[in-house]
């Protein structure tokens, strides 16, 4: 069986959730499981709904009530009829008058608990689907629709429930039986606890609902359907001759997305990654396109991609007190942890360390405290640039190539990661661009 997972994005309108089907129905004989978020847009409107209802203001509300319905009954109009349609309509209004008179209740109460938030913003999955479903019944397709409350179960943790995985999975298999031929239909992000309440996984939470289902029934693949190429080699906002990298590792993805790159996140699929299933991030605009295959374990070494990330702080603490001293590097860490502060990149010699921060909220009393001890010297307007890759020292030319690019920069520190996959540098500011292009067009530009 495979897990399509389409985004809020890629369910837009009637003849996106069209496309998404189009790429579903093309796979009928892998035995599907269509995962869908709730309509693009559709979770922040509610989410600005429940703002209003909280403050007791319904008058506010009403046209947004009303874009909720239209958007939703519109598509239904735009690619139903007959029977199918009659139907839908009435799901649609029991839905859309069950999410209102929540809503006014809560206005009435003028409160909106972590649990009333879940049960209202379920409605956009539940919305979502119950439309693609039909849609794919009036297609023709042998469809099932099944409720993902049912079978995702989660602790009590109202707004970013955990999953209670064994249940779960347990669940999954008793509940959720693909079949070549038929699609089933589900929701992300909602779930529910032991006890029927309804909960949600956080924002973005259907990657990882997919991840659980696929890593559950084994599948073949879980792909994630999105609306760009898969992960890019740099930001194409900011770098030109960008492309989109074919295959690429769990942990070099965990490493971009520290860097915001923000397609997929790492954690929500690792369920799927533990189980060694291959995680396709496609384009519904260009399902031709391969996309990127996110893998536990690839053979190949080299550079991935070129990231960064400004408004870095970096702080140089020295101290002829270090040389052959210990305990040092703790009185350091101390000091950083006390302030609740996160250190990102750390390199050291053997009378002075180098730290990068992005939390400057303490900066001045984590400088004092440590000035008692060691000459601390901070500059502000840093920025990281990384370099991420597997097994990247292993090439001997690599660091030099990235030397010669770099002559005329001024590098303020360097670490290569011990986890064999970032060499990052920090530049100033105003060098981040031209250097990440120079980089780019180094080792990464189209041949
Ligand atoms: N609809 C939810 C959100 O917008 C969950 C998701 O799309 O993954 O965050
Ligand atoms: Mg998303």
């Amino acid at each position: 069986m495979i897990v399509l997972k389409f985004g809020g994005s890629s369910v837009q309108n009637s003849e996106w959730i069209d496309k998404a089907l189009d790429i579903t129905a093309a796979q009928l004989n892998k035995a599907p499981v269509l995962v869908s978020s709730a309509m693009g847009k559709t979770t922040d409107l509610i989410l600005e709904m429940m703002k209003l209802a909280e403050i007791g203001d319904m008058n506010n509300c009403l046209p947004l009530m009303d874009e909720l319905k239209n958007k939703h009954m519109q598509t239904a109009y735009a690619f139903l009829s007959g029977e199918v349609l009659e139907r839908a309509e009435v799901r649609l209004n029991e839905l859309l008058s069950q999410f209102i008179s929540l809503l006014k209740g809560l206005s009435l109460l003028k409160e909106c608990s972590p649990r009333s938030k879940d049960a209202l913003l379920s409605f956009g999955e539940r919305l979502s689907t119950s439309l693609i479903s039909y849609r794919a019944e009036e297609r023709g397709m042998d469809v099932e629709f099944l409720d993902a409350r049912t079978f995702m179960i989660s602790d009590e943790n109202f707004t970013s429930a955990a999953l209670l995985l064994e249940l779960s999975e347990k669940k999954i298999k008793e509940i959720v039986k693909p079949v070549a031929g038929k699609l089933i239909v589900t929701q992300g992000f909602i779930s529910s606890t032991e006890s029927g309440v309804t909960t949600t996984l956080g924002r973005g939470g259907s990657d990882y609902s997919a991840s659980i289902i696929g890593a559950a029934l084994n599948a073949e693949e879980v792909q994630i359907w999105t609306d760009v190429n898969g992960i890019m080699t740099s930001d194409p906002r900011k770098v030109t001759g960008v492309r989109s990298i074919s295959s690429i590792t769990y942990n070099e993805a965990g490493e971009l997305a520290y860097f915001g790159a923000k397609v997929v996140h790492p954690a929500t699929i690792q369920p799927a990654v533990r189980k060694n299933i291959p995680v396709l991030v496609k384009n519904t605009r260009d399902p031709a396109h391969a996309g990127t295959c996110i893998e536990a374990k690839l053979s190949g070494i080299g550079l991935k991609a070129i990231t960064s990330k400004k408004d870095i702080t970096l702080i140089n603490i020295s101290s002829s007190k270090m040389l052959n001293a210990y305990g040092f590097l703790s009185k350091i860490f101390n000091i950083f942890e006390k302030h609740q502060t996160s250190v990102d990149l750390i390199s050291t010699s053997e009378v002075s360390v180098s730290i990068t921060i992005e939390n400057t909220d303490s900066l001045e009393a984590i400088k004092e405290e440590m000035s008692v001890f060691a000459n601390v010297c901070v500059e502000k307007n840093s920025s990281i640039i990384s370099l991420v890759g597997q097994d990247l020292w292993k090439d001997s030319h690599f660091t030099s190539r990235v030397f010669s690019v770099l002559q005329d920069t001024p590098v303020r520190m360097i670490s290569l990661g011990s986890s064999d996959i970032n060499l990052s540098l920090v530049v100033p500011m105003e060098k981040q661009d031209e250097t990440v292009q120079k980089l780019h067009d180094e080792f990464l530009k189209e041949a």
